[in-house]
């Protein structure tokens, strides 16, 4: 008896930009939208929430796996970046992905190649200021991916929230005909934004994480309250990061399109993004709470 659990077709595994083509091609042909979620592999809940919601949406759907050189700098942590890729594969299939692209970096970046996306502005603070090539990296091969896959919507989490707000910046500016899609941020029981990242933490220095959804609950009651400037919301908070965290690389409210910094004393008319970025050991944490819009 076959076993028709999640789709009468096997997951397509491969790493050739022609193969890609052609089974979104047939899909295409047979009446499908085409969904794609792009994820750098070390698969967790959240990147499994963005597969969930492509198939929900009714979509044919492509998940890639590439951790891409380009958007790590020098001294980053590509090389020990977490490569899971048996495991990673078979997350796909629970979820009914129909095709994943797994390409090497001889095909994404073959001998020669020298043309890159730069995203002006936006890119340039927040993470932006102090990981200089990141964006250029990002928005590099998330254009590549999507002119490789060509699909009709694209999933990203708004854990990265600059970035969605980068790649929505370059898909619009370069006439892509992809429909971003932005999606919650998937925490643990902790409150802990997932992170493939998180995998690097001891016990301790995760307990010491744990300051950060502590800031966004308080934001979010102050914001429930009616506190409406950037510096009543945050006033005291700053000093609670940095006695958990071993450095503060930012942590400030931010307009949500277009991630100017909001004055201290600025009357909000709009749900500002609170965000940071803070080392804990070696690990380095992002994440980011919208009151009024980010449920905790
Ligand atoms: P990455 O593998 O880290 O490049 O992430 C791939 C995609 O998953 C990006 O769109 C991320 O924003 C998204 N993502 C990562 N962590 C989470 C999370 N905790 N909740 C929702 N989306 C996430």
């Amino acid at each position: 008896v076959p076993n028709f659990i999640h789709s009468e077709n096997a997951m397509i595994v491969t790493g050739k930009i022609g193969e890609v083509r052609k089974e979104v091609g047939k899909a295409r042909a047979a009446g499908r939208t085409v969904g794609f979620v792009p994820t750098m592999g070390a698969l967790h809940e959240g990147h499994l929430s963005l597969m969930r919601r492509c198939r929900e949406d009714g979509c044919w759907s492509a998940a890639s796996i590439y951790v891409n050189p380009a958007q790590f700098g020098p001294r980053e942590d590509l090389d020990k970046y977490p490569r899971p890729f048996e495991k990673d594969r078979s997350l796909c299939e629970k979820e009914g992905v129909d095709l994943l692209f797994a390409p090497a970096s001889a095909d994404m970046y073959p001998e020669g190649h020298s043309t890159w996306v730069t995203v002006e502005g936006i890119t340039e603070g927040l993470c932006g200021a102090f990981r200089p090539g990141h964006f250029r990296g990002v928005a590099t091969v998330v254009a590549k991916l999507l002119l490789i896959v060509l699909p009709d919507a694209a999933y990203f989490g708004r854990k990265d929230y600059q970035q969605l707000k980068v790649i929505e910046r370059m898909a619009a500016d370069l006439n892509l005909p992809v429909r971003i899609v932005g999606c919650p941020t998937v925490r643990d029981g902790d409150g802990i934004a997932l992170s493939s990242r998180n995998a690097y933490l001891s016990p301790k220095e995760r307990e010491r994480a744990r300051v950060i959804p502590g800031l966004w609950r308080e934001i979010s009651s102050r914001w429930g309250r009616g506190v409406r400037t950037a510096g009543d919301l945050l006033a005291g908070l700053a000093g609670e990061l940095a006695k958990h965290a071993d450095t503060v690389e930012y942590f400030a409210a931010y307009h949500p399109e277009t991630l100017r910094e909001a004055g201290k004393d600025e009357a909000l008319a709009f749900n500002p993004v609170v965000a940071l970025a803070v080392r804990i050991g070696a690990t380095r944490l992002i994440d980011n709470f919208q009151p009024g819009v980010d449920g905790l």
